[in-house]
């Protein structure tokens, strides 16, 4: 069994300490989340890879009751769990959306400190385990 990215790219790093992979604009200096070939922002393609920090804070988030439409959502609508999703600032000036690994709101608060982990997305036909980058309360 492995443990597969959900997409390549997207973060890198040990994976008990992973760090996402953002871009940085070399003319406007534009940072970006995936990383981007070309600059949303100039529209130049002077964009290089930018590990984001491992901390940020927690801009704002909600609580997902029922699963989201399929498709998109690849996951499995009958074993569903709600699930926090959240904005977390980071020092390098953008916000990312993603999974919170906290559903219970009495526990989060806007501007408390997160950090990145990986957890496990889905299983995969093959029996990999396919994983995400999800956003950590830090305790
Ligand atoms: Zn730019």
């Amino acid at each position: 069994m492995a443990h597969v990215p959900i997409d390549s790219g997207l973060y890198a790093g040990d994976p008990g300490a992973p760090q996402l992979v953002g871009s940085r604009c070399n003319d406007c200096g534009e940072v970006a989340f995936p990383k981007q070939d070309g600059c949303p922002s100039c529209t130049g393609s002077a964009t290089e890879a930018l590990l984001l920090s491992r901390r940020g804070t927690l801009w704002t988030f909600t609580i997902q009751h029922f699963p989201p439409p399929v498709p998109p959502f690849k996951g499995d609508p009958e074993s569903f769990q709600p699930f926090g999703v959240g904005y977390v600032e980071f020092p390098e000036g953008l916000r990312v959306e993603g999974r919170l690994t906290e559903c219970d709101p009495d526990r989060l608060a806007i501007g408390m400190e997160m950090e990145v982990v990986l957890e496990k997305f889905m299983d995969s036909d093959d029996g990999d385990e396919i994983m995400t980058f999800a956003f950590r309360p830090v305790a």
